[in-house]
């Protein structure tokens, strides 16, 4: 069977590695490198806290899972961590978040803020909220550090990877069905199955396969500082700033309260206006109290890819065989088992039990 998979972030990077490791022949396209877009920004928390429905909530603890079995599997890699994950916001929404957590036996504990110093001493605690809540099981992993991993054992497994391949389209037979692609770059090329997962742009590609999906994308920035010589080693989310560890002795920062001041010029760049760096900062300086203030080493703007009732679209597009989407928030916690469950999925043509309630038909109605 050969397979095309369209985009190189941590999804098509996923569903690429799984292919190619069950022997499949598989071509990855993605329009500039790899990591280009969400992928290469994100604040990548690893988690599943909050009051989701059954089948979101699992769905999210099996992508933990994978990533622990990874780490425990290649304990020298140093993009992942689970050190544990903070979250501060009033008490009333620490409580509901709490009780919803316990009932799904996730490992959830309130402190007060006095108490966090002896799990994090570069914290201050006059930052936090008076109750915070402590999630042990909780992590973060680097994105393109996973991508590059992924795409190593995707070529050692045979796998041809196609970056720069400007903007690629599923091609279809008369009868809708999917017979290959074509690529700006590239050309033509035929396959039997492809799979979308073009981040923010899936949309408009499902809608040019005669299915548009309703999109709630959102814009965002992350930034990272300077290294520091001292770090968290929790996720931290409070109502100002959003923070974790991240390679190279750095922090990755950011939050959605300056979402409406991200603009694009007519070039494509993204920016955001020096005062929300220097804001965004301050509250990190406020949240950790360095002995220096925290020093901005770059940031990274644009869409995040939200599907409209915010849960997964996951599957194969109605009205066009052999056209999977997977278009997903949070999509680093399920970065690994998207992959996994979608190739599963696209070799075998029987439909997963965990994906059932993440399908496209959902929008038909
Ligand atoms: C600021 C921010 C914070 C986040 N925080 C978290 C978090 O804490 N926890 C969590 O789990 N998730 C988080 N996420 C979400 C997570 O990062 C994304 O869900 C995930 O990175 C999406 O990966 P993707 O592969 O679907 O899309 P992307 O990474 O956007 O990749 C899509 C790729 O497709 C390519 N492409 C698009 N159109 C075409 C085309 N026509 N032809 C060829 N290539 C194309 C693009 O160039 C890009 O490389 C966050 C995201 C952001 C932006």
């Amino acid at each position: 069977m050969r397979i095309a998979v369209v985009g190189g972030g941590v999804i098509g990077a996923s569903c690429a590695h799984f292919l190619a490791r069950s022997g499949a022949s598989v071509t990855l396209y993605t329009e500039s490198e790899l990591a280009s877009e969400a992928s290469g920004r994100s604040l990548s928390w690893l988690n599943a806290a909050g009051p989701w429905p059954d089948h979101y909530f699992h769905l999210r603890m099996a992508g933990i899972d994978r990533y622990r079995t990874l780490l425990s599997q290649h304990p020298d890699i140093d993009w992942i961590r689970f050190d544990g994950g903070i979250f501060c916001s009033d008490e009333q929404e620490i409580r509901q978040w709490h009780q919803a957590e316990r009932a799904h036996g996730y490992d959830s504990h309130i402190y007060d803020a006095g108490q966090i110093a002896a799990l994090e001493p570069c914290v201050n605690p006059q930052a936090l909220s008076s109750k915070v809540m402590v999630n042990p099981g909780e992590g973060w992993v680097s994105l393109p550090a996973l991508i590059d991993w992924l795409i190593a054992g995707f070529k050692t497994e045979g796998g041809e990877l196609c970056c720069d391949a400007g903007k690629t389209l599923p091609l279809t037979d008369e009868q809708g069905a999917v017979r290959g692609i074509r690529s700006a770059r590239y050309g033509e090329a035929a396959f039997d199955k492809v799979i979308i997962a073009c981040g923010a742009e899936t949309p408009a590609i499902a809608a040019e396969l005669g299915f548009p999906l309703p999109d709630g994308n959102v814009l965002s920035m992350v930034a990272w500082s300077q290294p520091q010589a001292r770090l968290p080693r929790k996720v931290f989310n409070t109502p100002r700033v959003a923070l974790r560890p991240h390679p190279g002795q750095a922090l990755a920062i950011d939050h959605s309260w300056y979402a409406d001041q991200i603009t694009q010029d007519e070039a494509g760049r993204w920016t955001v206006p020096e005062s929300v760096l220097t804001s965004l900062f301050a509250e990190a300086d406020h949240l950790l109290h360095p002995d220096a203030p925290l020093q901005v080493a770059g940031y990274k703007a644009g869409w995040k890819p939200v599907p409209a009732d915010g849960f997964p679209v996951l599957g194969e597009l109605p009205g066009a065989p052999g056209a999977w989407v997977a278009y997903t928030h949070s999509g680093a916690t399920l970065g690994l088992i998207i992959g996994e469950l979608l190739s599963l999925e696209v070799l075998s043509g029987a439909r997963h039990p965990m994906l059932a309630a993440f399908r496209p038909e959902r929008f038909q109605a």
